[in-house]
């Protein structure tokens, strides 16, 4: 066993109602006038944070978009200088979290977040920017929120389907740390516990929208996903999942769960302590089935095909994702991922 493990400094706040310590939050870090982020959908949660802030709130911008287009970006620094803030809190999904590590790229700001959804951005220093369809991303520790408030009563009104396509989102993230090149047995532990948690908690979900109980550990695993995103390099899922969201506009959650189980498919015969890992969380002996089931139960799309994806568009995919090299536990051939490709296009795992 070799190993290189390197925990990132980060401060987590859990449990139901901890959105009301949000302005201990602030005072600890010395930040008094905050700027509050969040996407046109979570207005409302946004006031209600400044609120709680009080007189540490500098203003609001409640723009952000999926993927932080450059132009949102920009604009959001802007009312950053405008407001004279002095730290961000992003309210809401990985949108605003992702908007919140735009301002702080640029200008070193502090962010606060407390992440709604279960996309996991707030455990990583990886920022993303979109411009002209590409989205170019990057890790800088300037932009790894400093504390993270997870209240699972913000989670209750998030829809079943957008919490059943975050969950997968979640587990994608596990699924690939636990072959990651940097993986490191504290990792896994996490990844393992991290899937566990989220696929115990979307059936309860899903019948149940309102249960805390449920929430609270779909909220834990996505904590403990996050965490293992943020400690990790991702592989061939993230990378084509990144390619269809920058440059083809598709969903970044659904996307996810979409793909997932055909990557898992392609890399875990090469990669069986992994497999092992994900048996053992799912209680299954046939991982990707597995995964691609239990997302159609859910409701979740079936194919890529259904998100909006043809044929016409694999030459594309299949250039930008062979054109940087990543680490994956198999080679990755244009043959390989055009079989990959048609296969989730088609949905053939979940008929
Ligand atoms: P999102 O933030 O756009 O949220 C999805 C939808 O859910 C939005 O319409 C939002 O308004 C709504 N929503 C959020 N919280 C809600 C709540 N509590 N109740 C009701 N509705 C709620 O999407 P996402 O899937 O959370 O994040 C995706 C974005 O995050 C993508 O841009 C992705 O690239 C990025 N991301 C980045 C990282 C990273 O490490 N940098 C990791 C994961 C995701």
């Amino acid at each position: 066993m070799t190993f290189t493990y390197e925990a990132l400094p980060m401060r987590v706040v859990f449990g139901a109602g901890s959105l009301r310590q949000l302005p201990q939050e602030a005072e600890r870090l010395g930040v008094r006038r905050l700027l509050v982020l969040s996407t046109p959908g979570q207005r409302a949660l946004a006031g209600h944070a400044a609120t709680l802030l009080g007189e540490a709130c500098a203003g609001l911008f409640t723009e952000a978009r999926m993927h932080v287009p450059v132009q949102v970006a920009e604009a959001a620094r802007a009312a950053a200088r405008d407001a004279d803030a002095d730290g961000c809190l992003a309210i809401g999904g990985g949108s605003a979290i992702g908007l919140g590590k735009a301002i702080a790229l640029s200008s070193g700001l502090p962010v606060i977040s407390v992440p709604t959804t279960y996309a996991g951005s707030e455990m990583t220093p990886v920022w993303g920017l979109t411009d002209h369809g590409r989205k170019r991303t990057g890790r800088d520790r300037a932009v790894l929120p400093r504390s993270v408030v997870y209240d699972p009563e913000l989670t209750l009104r998030l829809p079943v389907d957008v919490s059943v396509t975050s969950g997968f989102n979640a587990v994608a993230h596990a699924v690939e740390a636990l072959y990651a090149p940097n993986a490191s047995p504290i990792v896994s532990l996490m990844a393992e516990e991290g899937v566990r948690s989220m696929a115990a908690a979307l059936p309860a979900i899903a019948a149940d929208p309102g249960d805390v109980r449920a929430r609270t550990d779909a909220l834990h695993g996505a904590w403990l996903c996050g965490a293992c995103l943020g400690a990790t390099t991702m592989s061939l899922h993230h990378k084509i999942c990144h390619i269809l969201g920058g440059t083809f506009d598709l969903p970044h959650a659904a996307v996810h769960t979409v793909v997932l189980p055909y990557v898992a498919a392609f890399n875990l015969p090469a990669a069986p302590t992994a497999d092992q890992a994900l048996r053992r969380a799912l209680a299954t002996d046939d991982v990707p089935k597995h995964l691609a089931r239990a997302a159609a139960e859910l409701g979740a799309a079936r194919s890529l095909a259904q998100l909006g994806l043809t044929e016409r568009d694999f030459d594309e995919i299949i250039a930008q994702a062979k054109a940087q090299p990543y680490a994956n536990p198999r080679p990755v051939t244009a043959e390989a991922l055009r079989s990959l490709l048609t296969e989730a296009l088609n949905g053939t795992l979940a008929p």
